[in-house]
């Protein structure tokens, strides 16, 4: 199949050959025509898969037909939950426009809000926004919705939990009824399903995620570990191993702050990325990390969503993620297109609950290795994918290992363990309020934690 074939007119066939794309994605190859039927769309896909060029290619050709947009209108509306994501989105829409006459602005909470009320003074063919940051400009009438004919909603479920659902509703009810609608989202949820109820018409139906797996070219490992020593051996590794682009991964925002600075202070070149840090030093951070001036990028969960960095060879999860999806959606950010990735997660005995619902999610159990001088105090039970009760751990009496690398195949049973709501990265400037209770700092003071069945979940920080 080719983009030709989807109904796509030349300039945008320009567009993409110039990018280098040889054959539509799964997602690019059912959505592109159902958009350009006029179709609503509700598509089940992750970054990775192509979807934003799955959304924009259709989405320009549509508007390339008419009018530009009048002073002040847009007459496409992309919503992203990040202002990454945004900015991502934006320059996609830009490259893929290059020769049509259709222009494009993006908007986003964290910085000055004047240059963009500037430039929506000329109106907008296609609009790229978070939605706070866009509630923000809408009341000050620097934007007017009457000629929207199309609204994305991209990454849906994420904007769900950053609790951005009582602006995408605000908004909703101030575009105009006729509209087309398009939905993205990483998965199909009960929540992300009755907000579609509200929003799409008959839509297609799509989904091309693969369900929980990782790219087959990933290779997954963890390092048993006490957490205490997980700053030092990951320095280690990051020494001793040739990683040269490493994503890494914290539960809080502060823990991503003190390994960047710990890393930093070993002379390894890093930065953080998270909700807290300003636009600018947020995309000076991501734009170092791709051009390979910074070595090691440590990020939380949301700031990291939608973040596409070609090829990025190694990622790391310094904690795991308590939502087990959340694992894949990290190890996503390798292994991309067919190319070989690497994905490392440092875990000590107290998320061994985290580790067995992950293990049980992609059923797998993922190979060990211990890295000499690193054993843990504390052993890592080993798991297996069946369903019988957790043994405690134990004291190791004698270190384990000596230096060699320990591979298990096998192991002690599972618990299921009630994952624990993400913690909100939203934006404070951008009005989001969370979804659900954020939980109280463990990255400050960890809570002690026993993997054992039926426990409580830890309480960690608001991201
Ligand atoms: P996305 O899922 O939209 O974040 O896209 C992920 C990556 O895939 C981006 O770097 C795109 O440039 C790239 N991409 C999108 N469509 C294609 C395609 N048809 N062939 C090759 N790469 C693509």
């Amino acid at each position: 199949m080719s983009f030709a074939s989807l109904g796509l007119s030349a300039p945008i066939l320009e567009a993409v050959a110039k990018q280098g794309y040889k054959t539509p994605s799964p997602i690019q190859a059912q959505a592109i025509p159902a958009i350009l039927e006029g179709k609503d769309v509700m598509a089940a896909a992750q970054t990775g898969t192509g979807k934003t060029a799955g959304f924009t290619l259709p989405l320009l050709e549509k508007l390339s037909g008419g009018q530009s947009a009048r002073s002040h209108h847009i007459r496409a509306l992309i919503l992203t939950p990040t202002r990454e994501l945004a900015a991502q989105v934006g320059d996609n829409v830009a490259k893929y426009s290059k020769n049509l006459p259709i222009n494009s602005a993006v908007v986003f909470g964290g910085v000055k809000a004047n240059p963009q009320i500037n430039r929506l003074r000329q109106g907008a063919d296609v609009l790229v926004a978070t939605p706070g940051r866009l509630m923000d400009l809408h009341s000050q009438n620097a934007v007017k919705f009457r000629d929207v004919e199309i609204l994305v909603l991209d990454e849906a479920d994420r904007m769900l939990d950053m609790g951005f659902i009582r602006d995408i509703r605000k908004i909703l009810a101030l575009l105009p009824k006729q509209r087309q609608n398009l939905l993205f989202s990483a998965t199909f949820s009960d929540d992300i399903r009755a907000l579609a109820k509200g929003l799409v018409n008959n839509p297609v139906e799509i989904d091309v995620n693969p369900r929980n797996q990782a790219a087959p070219t990933v290779k997954q490992w963890i390092c048993p570990v006490d957490q205490k020593k997980k700053a030092n051996l990951l320095t280690k590794l990051l020494n001793e191993r040739s990683w040269k682009q490493v994503l890494v991964f914290t539960k809080t925002k502060h823990g991503a702050n003190r390994l960047a600075t710990h890393l930093e202070s070993r002379g390894i070149s890093s930065a953080a990325i998270h909700g807290n840090k300003s636009q600018g030093a947020r995309t000076k951070a991501l734009a170092n990390f791709k051009s390979g001036e910074v070595r090691v990028l440590v990020a939380t969960d949301i700031a990291a969503r939608g973040l596409d960095i070609e090829q990025l060879p190694q990622v790391v999860n310094f904690e795991l993620p308590h939502v087990a999806e959340d694992y894949v959606h990290r190890i996503g950010r390798t292994g991309r297109a067919g190319c070989v990735g690497e994905a490392i997660s440092l875990v000590c005995a107290d998320e061994f609950g985290d580790l067995i619902a992950i293990e049980r999610l992609t059923k797998q159990i993922l190979d060990r290795e211990i890295i000499e001088g690193f054993e843990p105090s504390i052993n890592l039970p080993v798991s297996r994918l069946d369903t019988r009760p957790l043994s405690k751990p134990k004291t190791a009496k004698k270190p384990n290992a000596n230096g060699e690398k320990r591979t298990f195949s096998n192991s002690k049973p599972s618990a299921r363990r009630k994952a624990t709501p993400r913690s909100d990265d939203a934006p404070r400037s951008e009005g989001a309020k969370p979804a659900r209770k954020p939980r109280p700092a463990t990255d400050a003071k960890p809570a002690r934690r026993t993997p054992q069945r039926n426990r409580k979940p830890a309480a960690t920080t608001a991201n």
